[in-house]
């Protein structure tokens, strides 16, 4: 048997509708080939500069005879063809499909495209070169998420279980949010699809085909939860393997020096500045290397509670910051759009303070800059009496502080993630009926 990698991308639009994982889901049923496991949703570089909902590509990874790559391209471009929303000028679909092993070389491509702006130029030429079949259409954009997706190895794994109506159908999604409130308390190896505060957080509100997509960590459970909403009748449903909520965007960077824009970061830092708020609801604050160099992290108003725990930091505070790199414009310097933030050495608050006196007990008063201290009560002179440096109990602890579900990015690991021990992933993957 050889294995067959077929990635796709940038084939939906935000406004106008339809999904690239929905394409996906129809390709596995075309092409009736045995799967090699789990067709996987691959989320990319969550900063690129143009905007995107979650910079989401997928691959299916199939087994079929020998030479059969030809055929598989064709089906797939059809379906490219067929569904893809070329109207919009943001949608620049792209088509890849490698025989074989994956080259080390697309391997690498993937973890640049979650850290990097890569070329389309660049995956064309590596697609050349890896002897793969492809397509771009429109900019031909699409090519570096396709490519980057064939090339994804995912280590660490979560699921989601998306299931869909007809791609046709524009009205009103009717999903029952209440059996969704009430499965996810009956599965617990599954995560953000309701918030702490009851919000139903799987049900997207675009045009697109997804009625609804169920998160976990345990493939088996997230698909139990799925088959216990009630939704109106679906079209289909596929279990993706996925890299969301695996922090796979974030790259360890020693100092300031070494981060490039656009890039996911996590880094020591020290707050060099107090936090303020700016523009009324976005809070920032400065925080140095031990090199000296300095840079602006932010934190923006959809992030709610966690810019009031991060603007009890003081200049001080030992932190890890977890964040997306923007860069400087005309108005703006550049700026760690912080994710999350681990507090790893809390600085000591002093309060200055005077001293009681001591033949009274009453406080002691400043005379002025340079004078003794005398006391307000009996006016007692004491040039032997300083002020008294007093620690302050502070309400920040070790530990991380991190957004409410409704600010996370798809690529974000939240530290309550469920455990779950060995994983079989084994099962089935898509179907008809849940
Ligand atoms: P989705 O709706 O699936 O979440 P999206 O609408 O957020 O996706 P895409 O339709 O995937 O975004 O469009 C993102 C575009 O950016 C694609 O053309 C993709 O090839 C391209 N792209 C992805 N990662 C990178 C990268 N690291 N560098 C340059 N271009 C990239």
């Amino acid at each position: 048997m050889t294995r067959y990698h077929v990635g796709i991308d940038c084939t939906d639009s935000a406004t106008l509708g339809m999904c690239t994982t929905y394409l996906g889901a129809v390709l596995l049923e075309r092409l009736k080939l045995k799967a090699a496991s789990h067709p996987e949703l691959i989320r990319l570089n969550p900063n690129i500069p143009w905007k995107t909902r979650g910079n989401g590509a997928v691959c299916l990874r199939l087994e079929g005879e020998e030479g059969i790559r030809e055929e598989i391209f064709r089906i797939s471009e059809q379906a490219v063809k067929e569904l893809s929303v070329f109207e919009d000028p943001q949608t620049n679909p792209g088509l890849v499909v490698l025989e074989g092993d994956v080259p080390n070389a697309v391997n690498g491509f993937y973890h640049r495209a979650l850290h990097e702006v890569l070329d389309t130029q660049e995956a064309v030429r590596l697609a050349s070169n890896s002897n793969a079949l492809f397509r771009g259409w429109k900019n031909r954009r699409g090519l570096i998420g396709a490519l980057a997706a064939v090339g994804a190895e995912l280590t660490d794994i979560t699921n989601e279980v998306v299931v869909y109506r007809s791609g046709e159908d524009k009205g009103p999604k009717v999903v029952d949010e209440a059996s969704i409130i009430k499965a996810a308390l009956e599965h617990p190896s599954t995560f953000f699809n309701v918030s702490r505060d009851g919000k139903v957080l799987c049900i997207p509100r675009s045009p697109c085909p997804v009625l609804f997509g169920i998160r976990g960590m345990d493939p088996k459970d997230a698909l139990a939860m799925a088959s216990n909403i009630d939704t109106e009748g679906i079209e289909r449903w596929v279990l993706w393997a996925t890299n969301q909520h695996t922090d796979a965007h974030i790259e360890e960077t020693r100092d300031i020096r070494s981060i490039r824009d656009h890039s996911s970061i996590r880094m020591v830092a020290m707050v060099s500045s107090p936090p303020r708020y700016e523009r009324g609801s976005h809070l920032f604050f400065e925080v140095d290397d031990d090199r000296g160099d300095s840079i602006r992290c932010g934190a923006y108003e959809p992030t709610k509670g966690f810019r009031k725990e991060l603007s009890e930091l003081i200049v001080g505070d030992a932190i890890r910051i977890f964040g997306g790199v923007r860069s400087a414009d005309n108005d703006n310097p550049r700026v760690v759009n912080l994710e999350k933030v681990e507090v790893l050495s809390p600085a000591r608050k002093v309060e200055i303070t005077n001293p009681p006196c001591p033949r009274c007990g009453a406080k002691m008063g400043s005379m002025g800059k340079g004078q003794p201290l005398r006391c307000k009560g009996c006016r007692h002179v004491d040039p032997s009496l300083k002020k008294l440096e007093i620690t302050v109990m502070r309400s920040i602890q070790k530990g991380m502080m991190e957004p409410p579900e409704d600010a996370w990015r798809h690529l974000f690991k939240p530290s309550s993630l469920p455990e779950v021990g060995t994983i079989d992933q084994s099962g089935p993957y898509f179907g008809n009926r849940l």
